[in-house]
């Protein structure tokens, strides 16, 4: 199928024909043509499936119709209100805007937290019919009667599960209140269950419903590999992977923000450049890591959920499950950061004794087991072994702090969220190993699959993050 036989204007397709795009994916296939009839839509694609241009393609074309190259703010009012929970996703999602609209006078900004308000402002004085934000800098502008909601005709709620997540839930719904009853609703989320199905029953109005890859099965081009390890022993792990295997362009994805600072600073002192990344950071920041990581002069990105969650990265290569995730579903969205629009990847979990619930819960989900692997040295239980050889099987083991192992998202203490209830506390005692066999080097089991070759594959240049240039910072956060 190509891009030509959905309907796109001429303006539209030289835009995505610049962008080097041959065909549609499955999402934008089946998108575009019931966005361009003015329907509502509920849209369960995961991240990489090239969702974006999916609705903003169609969303764009509605708006040309009565697009107007005055210059007259006034004749350029909001008609697309698109709402994502992080910044980087919003500011992604608005280059996205500006690249495919390039050859349409349509105007956009972006509005998120962290940075000067008063930029924004004058953007928006300036008129935008396309307006991309974050729930809560949106209502900071409502507030502060910088921005008039009152002729939106298309709301996208971008990754709407993630949002109620993040407790953005209340933000939703004073912001919804604000726009005409009558227009077009396009709803996006990894999960159609509980709270969502409660918004999208509420805000939908007899909605095409589209599903592509089924629900919460990992992409099919992203080697999975699972390292069972002792928690004391996993960031010694994490570096002879990374040195032995000569990993470049790893994102690690941290539990917890104090987490992913301190793996990054171990990780410099084992002479690997490393960088993190997370809700604490200034905007300005987390620009920069990204920036570096971009330009590969730094190796590893070291992340925690809710700042990874808008990061567009073409072909990474490497991700990292150092922590587990909170909950099966993250795992998707953590390893949908690799193997992206057809390039493969590599996702690579560490898991110790009190992650294998977890684990349990993620082969559960996507219906199958896992390959393990095992390095030698590495072993569970190895660094026991060799104390006890040296005759100290009997001193305490370190057992994780807390602080290390919280079982709450992110959002929970993040500026970026609110709220959300913890997970129930696992008992490591209820999953035990299975230790695989001594092999002389290292070796996959159970099942076939090897990635040596993939990752061959997956050696290819580095990645284009689609991020806005540095915005400078502000106000805090
Ligand atoms: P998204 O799921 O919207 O975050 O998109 C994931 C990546 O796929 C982005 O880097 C897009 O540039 C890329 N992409 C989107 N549409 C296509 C397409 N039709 N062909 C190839 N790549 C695409």
């Amino acid at each position: 199928m190509s891009f030509e036989t959905l309907g796109l204007s001429a303006e539209l397709l030289r835009a995505v024909a610049d962008q080097g795009y041959t065909e549609p994916t499955p999402i934008q296939a089946q998108a575009i043509p019931v966005v361009l009839e003015g329907r509502d839509l509920m849209g369960g694609a995961q991240t990489g499936t090239g969702k974006t241009a999916g609705f903003t393609l169609p969303l764009l074309q509605l708006l040309s119709v009565h697009a107007n190259t005055s210059t007259s703010p006034a004749k350029h009012p909001v008609r697309a209100l698109i709402l994502t929970p992080t910044r980087e996703l919003a500011a992604q999602v608005e280059e996205s805007v500006q690249t495919y609209g390039k050859y349409l006078p349509l105007k956009s900004t972006v509005v998120f937290g962290g940075v000067n308000i008063k930029e924004q402002i004058a953007a928006l004085k300036s008129g935008v019919e396309i307006l991309v934000a974050t729930p809560g800098r949106l209502l900071d502008h409502v507030e502060q009667k910088t921005v008039n909601l009152s002729k939106v005709e298309i709301l996208v709620l971008d990754e709407a599960d993630r949002m109620l997540d993040m407790g953005f839930l209340p933000d939703i719904k004073r912001i919804i209140a604000l726009l005409p009853a009558k227009r077009q609703n396009l709803l996006f989320s990894a999960t159609f269950a509980g709270e969502i199905k409660k918004l999208s029953d509420q805000l939908l109005t007899d909605p095409v419903l589209i599903e592509v890859a089924s629900r919460n099965a990992a992409a099919e081009n992203v080697t999975q590999v699972i390292y069972p390890v002792d928690h004391e022993r996993k960031r010694d792990l994490l570096a002879h992977l990374i040195k032995s295997e000569n990993l470049q362009q790893v994102l690690v994805f941290s539990r917890t923000k104090h987490g992913a600072s301190r793996l990054a600073q171990q990780l410099e002192k084992d002479g690997i450049s490393a960088t993190a990344i997370h809700g604490d950071k200034s905007q300005q920041q987390r620009t920069q890591a990204l920036a570096e990581f971009k330009a590969g002069t730094v190796r590893v990105l070291v992340a925690t959920d809710v700042a990874a969650r808008g990061l567009d990265i073409d072909q990474l290569p490497h991700v990292v499950n150092f922590d587990s995730p909170n909950a099966p579903e993250d795992y998707v969205h953590r390893i949908g950061r690799t193997g992206r629009a057809g390039s493969s990847g590599e996702a690579i979990s560490l898991v110790c004794a009190d992650e294998l619930r977890m684990l349990a819960e993620i082969e559960s989900m996507l219906k199958r087991e896992l390959p393990r692997k095992t390095v030698p040295g590495f072993e569970p239980g190895a660094a026991a072994q060799i104390a006890a050889r040296a005759g100290f099987a009997d001193r305490p083991r370190r057992e994780p702090r807390p602080a290390e192992h919280p079982r709450t998202r992110e959002g929970r203490d993040s500026r970026e969220g609110r709220g959300v209830a913890p997970r129930p506390q696992v008992n490591p005692l209820d999953a035990p190993y299975v230790t695989p066999p001594p092999a002389p080097k290292a070796a996959v089991q159970p099942g076939p699959t090897s990635h040596s070759s993939q990752r061959q594959a997956a050696k290819k240049p580095i990645p284009a993050l689609l991020m806005r240039p540095a915005t400078p910072p502000s106000e805090g956060n």
